[in-house]
């Protein structure tokens, strides 16, 4: 049985107190999520600490939306895997499209971000997908196949075991316009398979995740899809409502 998740990433959005309330209403409607949906926040840096004392005593975990690709150091304006970690947050997006497209993340650098989750028993939201001229030009299988072979492929098996994967097509991103779930079923198939191309029967452990202007009126189709196992939710998961309404889809 693979791990159903729907993980919330705020990216730039919220100051503290917004990010409180925000939490709070989720907790208010926790009750009318399924039990075997895990619920994943991951607020900015600054009020990861403050947010995991607020779900201390609730189900719902901690991400972080990045990680610095060093331990320590002189790198001014880096916040380490260490420091992540003692938030209280358990896990760490890494390779957000956002990240690959203005910060220049490669897979050269996502591998050493890796290797720092995993020092630091952080669980990377590992992301995947292609850009619109990409898709067009019918590359997709060929760049999301690149991404998962220059990184995950570098890993252990158990460390491997430790990965969600989230497909997320560059031009669905916070556009409206969502993957069909043929589409979105096809990719995380190819996902599946290429995972099981190096790491056999565990690829059907792994949980894939959609994410792409997920909201409640189109999850429950996404999420119908035998190879997707639940969202990357952006847009919507600022508001505690629509969060809570693609969790409940399953
Ligand atoms: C995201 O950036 O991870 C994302 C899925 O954004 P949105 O839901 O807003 O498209």
């Amino acid at each position: 049985m693979r791990k159903k998740i729907v993980a919330g990433n705020w990216k730039m959005n919220t100051l503290p107190a917004e990010g409180i309330e925000l939490i709070n209403g989720i907790i208010s409607k926790l009750e009318e999520v399924p039990s075997d949906v895990q619920l994943i926040i991951a607020p900015p840096f600054t009020h990861l600490a403050l947010a995991n004392e607020q779900i201390k005593d609730t189900p719902i975990t901690l991400s972080a939306q990045n990680c610095a690709d060093q331990a320590k150091g002189a790198y001014t304006g880096e916040v380490s895997a260490a420091m992540v970690k003692a938030t209280g947050a358990s896990y760490v997006i890494l390779g957000h499209s956002e990240r690959r497209e203005y910060y220049g993340e490669n897979s050269e650098i996502l591998n050493r971000k890796m290797a720092q989750a995993f020092e630091n028993g952080l669980k990377p939201i590992y992301c995947v997908g292609e850009k619109l001229e990409e898709r067009e030009a019918e590359k997709h299988f060929e760049v999301v196949g690149g991404q998962i072979k220059e990184v995950l492929f570098n890993l252990t098996p158990e460390q491997m075991a430790n990965v969600v994967v989230a497909y997320e097509p560059v031009w669905a991103i916070g556009t409206g316009k969502t993957a069909t779930s043929d589409q979105a079923q096809e990719i995380h198939a190819f996902i599946r398979k290429t995972l099981s191309d190096k790491f056999g029967e565990l690829a059907q452990e792994i949980t894939i995740l959609y994410g792409g202007s997920c909201k409640p009126s189109n999850a429950p189709e996404l999420f119908a899809q035998e190879d997707i196992d639940g969202g990357l939710i952006g847009g919507a998961a600022l508001k505690a409502e629509d969060f809570i309404g693609i969790a409940k889809s399953y």
